[in-house]
């Protein structure tokens, strides 16, 4: 039997980080979680210090890391038990150099993943990166980086088991990456006019984040994950497909230039692909068998239930996937201004800012405007991200205005 892994969890109050958390409670004979990090959810975060007893947690500032202590103290923790309590960037960026993390898990949302994630991969240590920004922003410039990577994303985590836990292999002729369609698959465009912020969000297979789940209905969160493939595995764009399968049991597939084609099949449940990034080559009970479920309360895929069907997307209709894929082919900074402006306009889609319809013409705008330059050094990434959102914000004022009138 072997040591549990020492785990610092980034992002740990964000969907991914909570399913996380449940692996660790499920598997503590496997799972040690040394450091957390979080931004503004203190109350979660003080629950799982006082259950996992970290080494070290960081905040998003000063004021919460005292808000944090305070709500320690309120829960009769001693202060000589407390963790070690980092704030900001530098924070979240040290919290596992702190708390003597052998791995971390990037789980933090958005392009705000990208230098803790970057922190950790210079550090030497394991990644499990469930943070595709960290990829589609800087790819170019982790790729040295690869191998202390192993993905938690679902399609990805297929990917890698067909490749039988490895992130290249021999005889690779594409790679599918299977796509739910998101809650508007087969809607009018007439129709999508009238989005509103919980249709977004009611996705009908994943339950994931806010910005993920808008994401994942504009078919954007799949040109990213084409972008985070690209980078993860050194593949060609030109051999990365996308097929909408709308059942989500199969996570994606790799076809050899025999035709074989290898997929991985499993339940919608982001916490078999995150295990699997931790355990790798070995597998964890995560899911019970069938008609039985396990301890975590999910069980195989039934066969048996439903049939699988699977279709090109329309990248007409899902203009974010086509804009993702032209952003990944011209490389450089491209990505880092679309995500940049995707960010920043699903913000505004879901603040009630600009429609639903409205969020794909922002990134496309900003894509038209901005110039777009090599990737040499990280600074010249977030400068180009930091373009983006100021961008992305100007379009969407002139949008605020011409509704107006
Ligand atoms: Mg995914």
């Amino acid at each position: 039997m072997t040591d549990p892994i020492k785990l610092a969890v980034l992002g740990s109050t964000g969907s991914v980080g909570r399913q996380a958390l449940s692996l660790a409670e499920a598997f503590p004979e496997h799972i040690e979680i040394v450091g957390l990090a979080a931004a503004a959810s203190l109350e979660p975060l003080a629950g799982s210090v006082i259950r996992f007893k970290p080494k070290a947690v960081s905040v998003l500032g000063p004021d919460e890391a005292g808000k944090l202590a305070a709500l320690l103290k309120a829960r009769g923790l001693r202060k000589e038990n407390f963790p070690e309590i980092l704030s900001g960037e530098a924070g979240a960026a040290s919290v596992a150099a702190h708390s003597g993390a052998a791995a971390v898990l990037s789980a933090m949302a958005g392009a705000a993943g990208l230098k803790p994630t970057w922190a950790a991969l210079k550090a030497g240590l394991k990644v499990a990166l469930a943070n595709k920004e960290s990829l589609v922003l800087a790819g170019e410039l982790i790729r040295p980086m690869i191998s202390q990577i192993s993905p938690a994303d679902s399609e990805h985590s297929a990917v890698f088991q067909a490749l039988g836990g490895k992130l290249t292999g021999q005889g690779i002729r594409r790679l599918i990456l299977t796509a739910s369609g998101g809650p508007f698959l087969g809607w009018t465009a007439e129709q999508l006019r009238c989005v509103t912020r919980e249709m977004a969000l009611n996705h009908p297979r994943w339950s994931m984040g806010p910005k993920i789940s808008c994401d994942s209905a504009t078919l954007m969160n799949k040109g990213l994950e084409v972008i985070e493939a690209h980078h993860l595995f050194g593949i060609p764009y030109d051999l990365i497909e996308v097929l909408v399968h709308p059942q989500s049991a199969v996570h994606s597939l790799v076809e050899f230039v025999d035709g074989s084609q290898l997929a991985q099949l499993g339940p919608a449940d982001m916490r078999l692909s995150l295990a699997y990034s931790l355990s790798h080559p070995a597998r964890w009970p995560v899911a019970g068998p069938k008609g039985c479920r396990s301890p975590l309360g999910i069980e195989a895929l039934d066969l048996t239930l439903s049939s699988l069907t699977f279709a090109e997307p329309d990248r007409k209709f899902f203009r974010g996937l086509a804009l993702a894929e032209e952003a990944g082919r011209r490389g450089g900074t491209a990505p880092a201004i679309m995500n940049g402006a995707n960010e920043e306009a699903v913000r505004g889609f879901l603040t009630g800012r600009i429609p639903f319809v409205q969020i794909i013409p922002v990134v496309e705008e900003c894509l038209n405007i901005l110039p777009i330059d090599r990737v040499s050094t990280m600074e010249g990434v977030l400068e180009a991200d930091k373009r983006a959102r100021l961008e992305a914000g100007k379009i969407m004022e002139r949008f605020e205005k011409k509704s107006l009138h």
